[in-house]
């Protein structure tokens, strides 16, 4: 194999360019910010998402990652809590992202920052803000959103909710109350993720209907506002609360549900991985786990030479089934208040099934290991308990 161009240096992209350096290919890397910046994210690294990054040489708790192994389910007045079932990390992408790509580039992928991809074109030739290319190979790892000349069916996703995420500097108590915990808070029309990151900021992550945005004054501090008007729990946690960005970062038309297909006709020399490939509803966590695996799965096809065909074919059977459920259990909570208190005093009457839904919501712990291989770090106490 001569050259691969990955398009997307986010944790799909700079793995995927990372294991194939490793494996002797050559590997350019072409990333839209010329810095590393925030991303969208609730930055909760599961289990599996921590064996690729162990296999990767990244270690999220030397970039400062806290532990996380609660889980609060928050609905109105009512509090449900369990054990997830592993313990999980969280870490900003901040550094997560130039962590792996700074690996890679010490692995010998040549990553060119600063450098848009604009189109995938038919006869192979990938148009960038640095000029046409022509690689052997095509990884496409530009995100959630589609790339022109690889367009994505959005038919069955849920793409209707915006998505915000900021920082909070909290006041002690509450930083402590929410130590070791990611909580997730139902309220109408979305949900919101909170959980530490490093150096004790916040991360305050949530989704949300464009009427319940609109209605509360189409601005980001009102929206909070309104939803510490309707949740006791996080008006105590927000109270006082110093946010740490200037203004939220913000996404739309995020297609939760989506899973690559391969379609006849589609060319022996393109992978799209991670977001380009799955979008797991963000409630689970583990988008960044699937987005790992994905590329892992990707990667063994090139080196192979099995081709497109059966990466696709390892996607639907490893990642298919807990996307689906996930993508179930999203549009069961739905985004009714009354549901939400439902489910919560479920949750709050059998705490266990806190932890069933995280189990079922992740990829399984048989196909980590199945293809992390017994050798792999993290693979042998890879556990979900
Ligand atoms: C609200 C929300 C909360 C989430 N919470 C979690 C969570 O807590 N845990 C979890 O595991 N997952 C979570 N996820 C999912 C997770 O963020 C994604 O699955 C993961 O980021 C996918 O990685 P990726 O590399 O495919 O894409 P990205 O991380 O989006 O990286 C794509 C990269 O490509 C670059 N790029 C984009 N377009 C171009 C272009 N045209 N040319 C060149 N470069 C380009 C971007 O700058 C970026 O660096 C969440 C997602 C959302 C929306």
């Amino acid at each position: 194999m001569n050259a691969v161009l990955v398009a997307g240096g986010g944790l799909a992209g700079a793995a995927s360019a990372l294991w194939l350096a490793r494996a002797g290919v050559r590997v350019r890397l072409l990333e839209r910010d010329l810095y590393p910046a925030h991303k969208i994210c609730g930055e909760f690294l599961s289990w599996e998402a921590q064996v690729w990054l162990r296999d990767l040489g990244v270690d999220p708790a030397r970039l400062g990652a806290v532990p996380i192994d609660r889980v609060r389910l928050v609905a109105g007045d009512c509090i449900a809590e369990s054990r997830l079932g592993f313990t999980g990390q969280s870490v900003t992408r901040l550094r997560l992202d130039a962590a792996l790509l700074e690996a890679a580039r010490a692995a010998g992928v040549e990553v060119v920052r600063g450098c848009q991809v604009r189109s995938m074109e038919p006869d192979g030739t990938v148009l960038t803000s640095h000029g046409p290319q022509r690689p052997d190979l095509f990884v496409a790892a530009t995100g959630k959103h589609a790339l022109r000349g690889m367009p994505r069916s959005r038919e069955g996703t849920i793409d209707h909710l915006l998505g915000f995420k900021t920082y909070f500097r909290l006041r002690p108590e509450e930083r402590q109350a929410l130590s070791g915990h990611v909580e997730l808070i139902l309220f109408r029309g979305g949900y919101a993720g909170l959980q530490l990151v490093e150096q004790e900021m916040a991360n305050f992550c949530l989704l949300v209907s464009a009427d319940r945005y609109f209605a509360a004054g189409g601005r980001f501090p009102g929206l909070v506002e309104s939803l510490m008007a309707e949740t006791p729990h996080l008006a105590r946690r927000l109270a006082f609360a110093a946010p740490l960005l200037d203004r939220p970062l913000a996404i739309s038309q995020v297609p939760y549900g989506y899973l690559w297909v391969h379609a006849a006709g589609h060319p022996a020399n393109r992978y799209p991985v991670g977001d380009q490939a799955s979008v797991i509803p963000s409630f689970t966590g583990d988008g960044m786990g699937l987005s790992l695996h994905g590329a892992r799965l990707a990667v063994r096809a090139i080196l192979t030479g099995a081709g497109p065909e059966a990466y696709a074919r390892d996607l639907q059977r490893d990642v298919g089934p807990a996307l689906r459920r996930a993508s179930r259990l999203q549009a069961i909570i739905g985004e009714d208040p009354g549901r939400h208190l439902m489910v919560a005093r479920l949750a709050r009457l059998v705490p266990p099934l806190l932890t069933t839904g995280a189990r079922l919501t992740r990829v399984s712990q048989g196909s980590v290991k199945a293809l992390a291989g017994p050798g792999a770090p993290g693979a042998a106490t890879a556990r979900f308990a």
